[in-house]
């Protein structure tokens, strides 16, 4: 079976509800607090596990208590495999303020993602063959996420960015890739402002055969040799769109992993994105494996 490896973030989220995002210099007072278990690679990681693909999840997590309950809540998702990195660091944490309409504003520290050293990642890939698709986000390094994206090219496997969050010098990772997922605020960062269709077609342009840029409530929008064509997303009662884009790459990833077309891999990312956003929570929002098989049919 091809393997989806998600090389990225593992951290621990506090969720914060609020009415409304403080202003600068201003304190607001939350309604509730909820951790759990995130981060993009890791959010990424389950979503693909559900939704049926066999994936190797590579990450970083720190040595501390914090570390060690992330660590038991991935064994009990029953991933493929688990290849964890022990920087001797503190768990990194991504601070999520909600707000009642279901808007997010999040802070994430990196230090312990990155501190790994390329080489030691890498090392972590010597299995990767020829085909399996390797799904990475922005929280590693430009420098460790170069030194996996050659190393998994050398190998032919098939290369997946979400290009979130983008803080990149240029698009030179992202042209040697297979496909690109970026949310509109990122295309816009990576190509200026202007219009998005545009912007996809002429990223997709400098390599990657498919580009995807989601669109919130409105879907998305692909770029492939079939054109530039924007697909309608599923509707959805919102809760809380924290971690949508994640649910959709995760999803879209392992149902290209399964031998499904672009077009069905988007339709299934979306279906999933849409039960994801109905409900609080990132972690807690991910469809369960039952739901990912009902979406699946
Ligand atoms: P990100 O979470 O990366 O900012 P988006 O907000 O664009 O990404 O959402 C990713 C995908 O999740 C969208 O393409 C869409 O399919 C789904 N989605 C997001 N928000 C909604 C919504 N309000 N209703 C239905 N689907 C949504």
């Amino acid at each position: 079976m091809t393997r989806v490896f998600v090389v990225g973030n593992a951290v621990s989220d506090v969720t914060l509800k609020v009415r409304r995002f403080p202003r600068p210099g201003e304190s607001v007072l939350a309604e509730s607090i909820v951790r759990a278990p995130g981060g993009k690679g890791l959010n990424q990681a389950v979503a693909a596990q559900r939704a049926g693909a066999s994936v190797v999840f590579v990450s970083a997590l720190g040595t501390d208590a914090t570390a060690s309950e992330i660590e038991n809540a991935l064994r009990r998702e029953g991933f493929a495999d688990l290849r964890l990195l022990k920087p001797v660091h503190d768990t990194d944490v991504s601070i999520l303020t909600v707000t009642v309409d279901g808007e997010n504003a999040i802070v994430t520290t990196v230090a312990c993602t990155q501190a790994s050293r390329p080489e030691n990642l890498t090392a972590l890939l010597y299995d990767l063959r020829r085909d399996d698709y390797v799904l990475m986000q922005g929280n590693l390094s430009m420098r460790t996420t170069h030194a996996v994206v050659d190393f998994a090219r050398a190998r032919g496997a098939k290369i997946v960015i979400n290009a979130a969050p983008w803080h990149w010098d240029g698009t030179a990772i992202l042209e040697k890739c297979e496909g690109v997922i970026a949310n509109e605020g990122e295309m816009c960062e990576i190509h200026g402002p202007g219009d998005v269709q545009g912007s996809a077609a002429w990223l997709r342009g400098r390599g990657p055969r498919w580009v995807i840029v989601t669109l919130g409530a409105n879907g998305c929008l692909v770029s492939s040799e079939s054109g530039t064509l924007p697909v309608a997303g599923h509707p959805a009662s919102v809760t809380d769109t924290s971690g949508a884009g994640d649910v959709f790459s995760g999803v879209l990833v392992a149902s290209l992993a399964r031998g499904r077309s672009l077009t069905d891999a988007i339709h299934a990312g979306q279906k999933a994105a849409a039960i994801a956003v109905a409900r609080a929570g990132t972690y807690a929002a991910i469809p369960s494996i039952e739901e990912m098989a009902h979406i699946a049919e």
